[in-house]
């Protein structure tokens, strides 16, 4: 497994996601379809993305241009300046429609209500335990 975004082999993430179809239009990128015809790059986005720790700290971070900008520069071999930059349109455009199709998860946590300290530790959360105020505020 490859990560979807730059095609690196050390996958460290999934980030689930909604199905979307994204096809190229604008973006000048042709490729042969199953018919020998040229056909606009489309994408078939299915279930999840896998990520490469780098791409994974784009998406945490929502950062689409970033992730964009460094994801292209890993397709740039053997394309010509104006493909590269119709690529980069392409996946500037369907990493835009994942970010708007990625479902979040939200960790659990779990927020102090003396002190407003967030803990993401699974006793504290479990037991209401806050390690700023050293108790259970937590506890009803
Ligand atoms: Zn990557
Ligand atoms: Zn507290």
């Amino acid at each position: 497994m490859a990560c979807d975004f730059c095609s690196s082999p050390n996958v460290v993430k999934r980030f689930q996601c909604k199905d979307f179809d994204s096809a190229s239009r604008d973006a000048g990128v042709m490729r042969m379809n199953a018919e020998g015809r040229f056909t606009n790059v489309v994408l078939n986005s299915r279930n999840y993305w896998a990520a490469c720790a780098n791409c994974a700290a784009y998406v945490d971070a929502e950062d689409l241009k970033g992730l964009t900008d460094y994801a292209a520069d890993h397709w740039r071999e053997g394309l010509t300046e104006l493909n590269w930059l119709g690529l980069k349109i392409h996946l500037h455009n369907t990493y835009r429609l994942f970010f708007a199709n990625r479902i979040r998860i939200e960790e659990p946590s779990f927020t102090c209500p003396e002190c407003g300290l967030t803990s993401h530790n699974a006793n504290d959360i479990e037991q209401g335990y806050c390690g700023g105020c050293h108790a259970f505020t937590g506890k009803k």
